[in-house]
């Protein structure tokens, strides 16, 4: 962070303020503006420095796709599972490291606008989601 230099809009628009959201690149999970990123809102992306540090590999670019793969090739009503995506790209013995990963990934993917994350049916915030979930097209 100190390596990063400050941008300071004229008109304080870059500066964000108290209920301002944005999504994290790495987690997908939401970010709420907090007063330490005042200086530099719009250049945050992360929302903590583990998600800094991981950053996005070359196997989370292909889980997106391959969920996004995965829902083309089904009817738009269908939905899938993490796992799919993750033995999708994963091996036999390591699909298992990826689920957490391809649950990041439909994370970015919602905040692209791209699919929903449902749980029993409805959609849900996937900020919060706790347990299982399903990954669908997004609605009109
Ligand atoms: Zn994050």
């Amino acid at each position: 962070m100190a390596h990063r230099q400050r941008v300071k809009a004229e008109d304080g628009a870059g500066q964000g303020g108290p209920g301002d959201e944005k999504t994290c690149a790495v987690c997908g999970r939401r970010m709420e503006w907090r007063a330490k990123w005042a200086a530099n809102w719009n250049e945050v992306r992360y929302c903590s420095d583990a998600c800094r540090r991981r950053g996005v590999t070359e196997v989370d670019r292909r889980l997106e796709s391959a969920i996004l793969e995965l829902l083309a090739a089904r009817a738009a009503t269908s939905s899938i599972c993490p796992s799919d995506a993750a033995r999708a790209v994963g091996e036999e013995d390591t699909w298992r490291d990826l689920m957490e990963p391809a649950r990041q990934a439909a994370r970015r993917l919602v905040a692209a606008g791209e699919v929903e994350i449902t749980q029993g049916g409805s959609v849900v915030d996937p900020s919060t989601a706790k347990g299982p979930i399903r990954i669908r097209r997004r609605r009109a």
